[in-house]
């Protein structure tokens, strides 16, 4: 697909995600990405708003100088804007977002095309509690796992930026390490979760099922202790070939 067909779909990704009934975003909170497969990708401008952005509200950026900033990531504020600035194709376009550095990653190392960030209130009840992502490590419902994968990377609180990029990129190979492929969600604690799509609507799909998870388990929590799935049974949905059918049919919605 040409860049303006991308570009167009990040457009209507991200209002699907701003969506003020949706609770999933507020204000200038999260962001979207997509690969472009010339070592190059669009990305969220900073201070755009997901809900209301348009084509100009995107930059599109080079991958390497991106990457290459991971491997010195004490960083002052001005240097990262410098690389910030300097990574863009454009230089005349609006400076990328300061998650810049996160979609890389995912791009890069997450064999991702499409990358939506958001702050769900409903997944902020339990990542800002005590509980952080523990309670997201098993299931309380089939359909979490057909959508969201069996399993979850975790990331702590780390300040947004460089450093919150290369703690990713620790959990990301490490999950990769332990199950051979590699996450389609990635949960910050205190913050929110990375979705690594194929799609753009893998990408929505994926945040609207974490947002009913978390609204189901905070519903659990409130009335006694969630039930969740026995580990067998979730290891059996995550291995059944009609799920495996049923993932790639809603993949497929566009
Ligand atoms: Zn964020």
């Amino acid at each position: 697909m040409k860049p303006a067909g991308i570009l167009k779909r990040l457009v209507r990704l991200s209002h699907e995600l701003g969506r003020e009934d949706r609770h999933l975003a507020i204000l200038g909170e999260g962001n979207v990405s997509a690969d472009l497969g010339d070592g190059t990708f669009y990305v969220k401008a900073s201070g755009s708003q997901l809900a209301t952005i348009d084509a100009g509200g995107f930059t599109r950026v080079n991958l390497s100088p991106v990457f290459g900033a991971l491997d010195q990531p004490d960083k002052t504020d001005d240097e990262v804007r410098k690389i910030l600035e300097s990574c863009r194709v454009d230089k005349k376009g609006k400076l990328p977002s300061v998650e810049t550095f996160l979609h890389a990653i995912c791009l890069k190392e997450g064999g991702a095309h499409w990358v939506g960030h958001t702050h769900p209130v409903s997944m902020l009840k339990i990542l800002c509690s005590k509980l952080g992502a523990e309670p997201f490590r098993r299931h309380v419902f089939p359909d979490a796992i057909v959508v969201c994968g069996r399993h979850l990377a975790v990331v702590p609180y780390v300040d947004p930026g460089i450093r919150l990029a290369v703690a990713l990129r620790k959990s990301l190979r490490e999950f990769m390490d332990e199950y051979g492929v590699a996450p389609k969600v990635i949960l910050m604690v205190n913050h929110g979760p990375v979705i690594l799509g194929q799609t753009e609507r893998d990408v929505l799909n994926t945040l609207l099922m974490l947002d009913k998870w978390a609204s189901v388990l905070a519903g659990n929590y409130a009335v006694g202790e969630p039930q969740f799935l026995e580990e067998r049974n979730s290891d059996r949905i995550e291995n059944r070939p009609d799920e495996h059918y049923r993932r790639r049919v809603i993949g497929r919605l566009k």
